[in-house]
């Protein structure tokens, strides 16, 4: 049994074929599937999709994502934390949420965004769904702000001693489409070597689709794509590999469903 631990389902891109979408993972194993909300006009959508459909189970997540910036509004904070206590029984996790410097965004109002969905996982035990680009030393400082605070840093970017010190925060770090991706070697040494209690599976889908399907939508069967890669890439064996990444992402969500 294989999780997505990130992917957008709620997005336009599946509107379409989304059935179909869960019956192609169901087929390649993937029986849970984390949804995380990326701002406020998507939680409904992304609340609807929880509990089993076609076979899939769907967990989501509601944040407020840095690099939307721009799309959030003042009492967005208070809404989550309205939705955060309403839906409690529902929601897996606070995310998509974190500091994207690759952005031209005000950094402080970044800080400031982080820092208050960050009290509200810390208020609510819930994990937290992080997007970290050019910024990974600031949120591990922050982090250490909120020790009991744990997550996953997905589609993981940053160097090997940043993965040590988020591992020793509680953190796993998501792996995607990028360790089949031709110019990713330095990130194929560095999951390589990483202790596979860290690491979850993920395709951030419709985006970072693996480099045979480039260019096109990504979706949660792929994960399988993602799984065969690392299997190649380290010493244990794709069963090993397949049941700690799943049984790291159920831990730290609290599911054993
Ligand atoms: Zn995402």
């Amino acid at each position: 049994m294989l999780i997505d631990s990130h992917c957008h389902l709620d997005f336009e891109d599946f509107h379409h074929d989304r059935a179909e979408v869960l019956r192609a993972a169901v087929a390649c194993d993937v029986r849970k599937i984390v949804v995380p909300g990326i701002s406020a006009r998507h939680w409904k959508r992304v609340l609807y999709l929880h509990g089993e459909i076609c076979g899939v189970q769907l967990y989501p997540a509601l944040g407020l994502h840095p690099f939307f910036l721009e799309e959030h509004r003042e009492d967005d904070l208070q809404i989550l934390d309205q939705y955060l206590q309403q839906y409690r029984e529902r929601v897996v996790a606070v995310g998509e949420v974190g500091l994207d410097f690759s952005r031209k965004t005000d950094k402080t109002t970044q800080l400031s965004l982080f820092r208050a969905q960050l009290e509200l996982a810390d208020r609510y035990q819930l994990p937290v769904i992080l997007h970290v680009v050019k910024a990974h030393e600031q949120v591990i400082a922050l982090l250490k702000e909120f020790p009991e605070v744990k997550g996953i840093v997905h589609g993981y970017s940053g160097s090997l001693p940043q993965a040590k010190q988020y591992i020793r925060q509680g953190f796993l770090l998501g792996v995607g489409g990028v360790i089949t991706w031709p110019k990713s070697d330095k990130k194929r040494a560095m999951f390589a070597q990483l202790p596979l209690e860290s690491l979850a599976l993920e395709t951030d889908s419709p985006d970072m689709p693996p480099s045979d399907i480039r260019g096109q939508r990504n979706t949660p069967a792929q994960i399988a794509v993602v799984l065969d890669k690392l299997v190649q890439l380290r010493s244990e064996s794709r069963e090993t590999i397949a049941r700690v990444t799943t049984g790291n992402v159920l831990n730290l969500f609290n599911s054993d469903v």
